[in-house]
């Protein structure tokens, strides 16, 4: 609980909002779902600056990329048509399966969820093979590719803006497979991007959730796919590349050896379903 508090701001600009964080720092926090803050127990903090009102709830497209504004909110994600379909849906799938709860969802922020989330999250790990940026508003204005962002974690003051991701001018497909717990919730997820062109593999992108302390590329795993032609034996390299190079974590939900083995088959999994998307274009 946030048992100190005494003001709660509602700006109506961006500059505002940035003033009141500048003035007060230390002991003021943007507020925006509220959902993860309600959470939180601490009593340095004063105030709050409600980000709902700064006109961040948004999508926007453009022949090259979609910006998702940082006050949309999870559900507005989830079912927004853009990211519903192929090949942006690992968007939408990994949103819905951070989130059991669709209450929860209809309030919580994707900003919210990006600076509060850890190291098992999915939607992370769809946005490194999507290869988002996080634009960040604190002194200056600037954006930062998605793996900086996790190295960096937290924004010193700042606010972020935005999600933007590039709308690549080739045809690619992608996949999402996690493992869950009996509880409900992802032990191990791996996310893939592969564009196929002329029969072969390019730009070959697989993260992996639960394996490291934040979500991550398989730069090695990636190197065995690339400009090989996508099917069975490939894949089954590909994965057991990746299994034999992480070194995963072990917590309350899995052990080290079980993420381990797990590592192989959620690559696996992910692979064949670019496969899949790529053959039933033709099946179509
Ligand atoms: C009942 C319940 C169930 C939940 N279930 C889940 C679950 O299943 N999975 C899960 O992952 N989480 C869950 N959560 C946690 C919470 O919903 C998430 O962390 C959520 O994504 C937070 O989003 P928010 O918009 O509500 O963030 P807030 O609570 O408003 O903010 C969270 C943090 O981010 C900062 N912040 C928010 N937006 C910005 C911005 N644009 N710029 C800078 N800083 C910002 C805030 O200052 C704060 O530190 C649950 C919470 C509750 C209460």
């Amino acid at each position: 609980m946030l048992s100190n508090l005494q003001n709660y701001y509602i700006p109506k600009t961006i500059p505002g909002a940035l003033a009141l964080l500048e003035k007060n720092s230390g002991s003021i926090l943007v507020v925006a779902g509220g959902t993860k803050l309600v959470q939180v127990d601490n009593r340095i903090v004063q105030e709050l600056v409600d980000i709902t009102h700064l006109g961040l709830d948004y999508f926007k497209e453009n022949s090259g990329e979609i910006r998702i504004g940082a006050t949309t909110t999870l559900q507005n994600l989830i079912d927004n048509k853009l990211v519903k379909h192929s090949p942006f849906k690992i968007l939408s799938q990994a949103t819905q399966l951070s989130y059991s709860s669709k209450m929860i969802r209809n309030v919580a922020t994707v900003g919210g969820e990006l600076i509060s989330s850890d190291s098992l999250s999915v939607l992370y790990c769809s946005l490194l093979v999507l290869q988002a940026q996080i634009r960040i508003v604190g002194g200056e204005e600037f954006a930062l590719a998605i793996n900086i962002f996790l190295a960096k974690k937290g924004l010193g003051g700042g606010l972020l803006l935005e999600t933007i991701i590039p709308k690549p001018q080739t045809e690619f497909y992608t996949g999402l497979a996690p493992i869950f717990h009996q509880n409900k919730k992802v032990i191990i997820c791996a996310c893939a991007h592969i564009v196929i062109h002329e029969g072969k593999c390019q730009d070959v992108r697989i993260a992996i959730t639960g394996t490291e302390k934040v979500p991550q590329r398989l730069p090695e795993a990636e190197a065995v796919l690339e400009g090989k032609k996508l099917n069975s034996k490939t894949i089954e390299d590909t994965s057991d590349t990746a299994c034999n190079i992480y070194h995963p974590i072990a917590d309350t939900l899995a052990s080290e050896k079980f993420r381990k083995e797990a590592s192989r088959s959620v690559v696996k999994n992910a692979l064949t379903q670019c496969l899949q998307e790529f053959e039933d274009q033709f099946d179509a």
